[in-house]
């Protein structure tokens, strides 16, 4: 029953999604300018110093935090600053994808799964501050190698989120490297209190919300 909801909430949704909307533009997009940004940090690099690539680590660490946080207590609550993280992350994504029905039926559905505009926008007003405090604080190469990091984390986001979205018998969700990332996030729509990490799970981990194997 809940099941059948959660179907005929997806297609409302994405009836609701513009007829002009073009699936694969959508992905070429997002990890096509991921991957820009993240070329374009690294081509700024100049003599890199060693103590310079201890911000790598850090801002993975940091990164993992951000995604816990953001995800946790603004995209899973409805909160006054940001209501349509909520909207967007709960009552169309989740609604939409239940755990028995984790798969796209359709092309166009993709349009439920990747960050829109402004959800790519808030993400990097949230790190632009962090990029001039370390140009400011640390060098021209450390704000790079986070910049680097930054967009890392991002393409890692939409890649495996995308991916644990995809039919199990579609290529890029047979490769192993996607395995753990599809179980923990199928979980994740099975028990919304775990596995808040798209990406490789740290801060799960730290927090003790990681949820691996099949659910209980
Ligand atoms: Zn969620
Ligand atoms: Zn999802």
């Amino acid at each position: 029953m809940a099941e059948a909801r959660c179907l005929s909430e997806r297609a409302g949704h994405a009836t609701a999604i513009p007829a002009s909307y073009r699936p694969t533009l959508h992905v070429l997009v997002n990890l096509g300018l991921g991957v820009l940004a993240l070329l374009l940090s690294l081509a700024g690099l100049a003599r890199v110093r060693a103590v310079e690539l201890l911000v790598v680590p850090s801002t993975f660490i940091a990164m993992s935090l951000l995604e816990y946080a953001s995800h946790r207590y603004l995209m899973h609550r409805s909160t006054r600053i940001l209501p349509y993280a909520f909207e967007a992350h709960v009552l169309r994504h989740h609604a939409s994808f239940g755990p028995e029905h984790m798969a796209i039926g359709a092309s166009r559905e993709i349009g439920l799964i990747l960050f829109g505009l402004r959800e790519v926008s808030l993400f990097l007003l949230a790190t632009l501050p962090g990029f001039a405090l370390l140009a400011w604080w640390g060098s021209r190469n450390v704000a790079l190698l986070a910049a680097a990091m930054v967009f890392v984390h991002f393409l890692l986001y939409e890649g495996f989120h995308l991916v644990a979205h995809l039919p199990a018998d579609h290529w890029a969700a047979r490769q192993r490297i996607f395995a753990g990332a599809r179980e923990r996030h199928a979980r994740h729509h099975a028990e919304v209190q775990t596995n808040f990490n798209v990406t490789p799970p740290f801060a799960d981990w730290l927090f003790g919300t990681l949820g691996r194997g099949p659910r209980s």
